[in-house]
């Protein structure tokens, strides 16, 4: 990989801080895991060290729906690109509250939504399939970025409030707001999160635990779904730059699929304009070009 090309990046961005405590996270940082569908683990930097999951949470989520509700799931959340930031409201009110898809907040409150339907205890059931995904029995939600985030819930309490008065939000806003939120401040590092993802290049089996976590075909939906949304309105800029299926969060982590191949989390705290990591997006862009393969050809 290049770093020339990544490293004077760090500096040029801003860390996220319309959600308190995360405005506090050292900059400075980079890490990057790989994980091999042959079990092989490569890492560098600061691969090690546990950061907020945030939005990556939402695929975790989808996995989890799409276990359980299937096609059904698809009348209540839409599969399109939205072209506006993650957390924008405009497209609910002339949509009538069906989310353009499950990566955008509004989508994956409703994902959420569905969840809390399904599970007596939504968050633990949550937490325990990401251990087993991620082969970690310690990983944890950080009760202080949660508590931050559900006290500046507004903008996305609105989404919800909105979404219930469309019929499109089964259960307590309130309540499926905690479960999101403590979903978002999972704490894990770059290992842990190319490992939990491996599934998803290897035709939803989940090798070191041994678990067919999607179907082949499943698998290669929510992969469809990472490269058309994953990035919300820069999922354009990633294909053409990145050409991978790929999730980012406000922590700064971005996880990215080579299909049949490996898994990847790079992870850096400064984001660009569209909240996504800028090191880590120029790092997996030199990643890329390195392998020469892309899922375009
Ligand atoms: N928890 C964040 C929010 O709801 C997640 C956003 C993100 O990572 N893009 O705003």
């Amino acid at each position: 990989m290049n770093r020339k090309k990544v490293r004077p990046l760090i500096g040029q961005g801003k860390v996220a801080d319309y959600i308190p405590a995360l405005a506090n996270v050292n900059p400075n940082q980079f890490g990057i895991a790989v994980y091999g569908n042959d079990g092989t683990t490569y890492h560098a930097g600061q691969a090690h060290t546990d950061f907020s999951i945030q939005s990556i949470s939402k695929v975790f989520s989808l996995t989890l729906a799409m276990k359980h509700y299937g096609e059904t799931m698809w009348e209540r959340v839409g599969r399109e690109p939205s072209g506006n930031p993650f957390n924008s409201l405009v497209q609910l009110e002339y949509e009538a509250g069906i989310p353009r898809n499950p990566f955008i907040n509004a989508g994956a409150l409703v994902v959420s939504d569905m969840n809390q339907s399904r599970f007596a205890s939504p968050h633990y059931a949550m937490r325990e399939f990401i251990r087993r995904l991620a082969d970690n029995p310690n990983l944890h939600s950080d009760k202080v970025v949660s508590t931050s985030e559900y006290e500046f819930r507004a903008r996305n309490a609105s989404m919800a409030y909105l979404m219930k008065a469309f019929g499109n939000f089964e259960n307590d806003v309130e309540d499926v707001l905690h479960n999101y939120f403590d979903n978002c401040a999972m704490q894990m590092n770059c290992i842990d999160l190319a490992k939990a993802f491996s599934f998803l290049a290897n035709k939803g089996y989940s090798r070191h635990n041994d678990e067919q976590v999607l179907t082949a075909r499943e698998t290669t939906q929510v992969n469809g779904l990472l490269a058309t949304s994953g990035l919300y309105d820069e999922a354009g800029n990633f294909a053409f730059r990145v050409g991978l299926p790929g999730k980012s969060g406000v922590g700064g982590g971005i996880i990215a699929i080579v299909p049949n191949r490996f898994s990847v989390c790079v992870w850096s705290p400064e984001l660009n304009k569209s909240g996504n990591s800028l090191a880590g997006m120029a790092a997996l862009e030199a990643l890329s070009e390195s392998i020469g393969w892309s899922v375009f050809g």
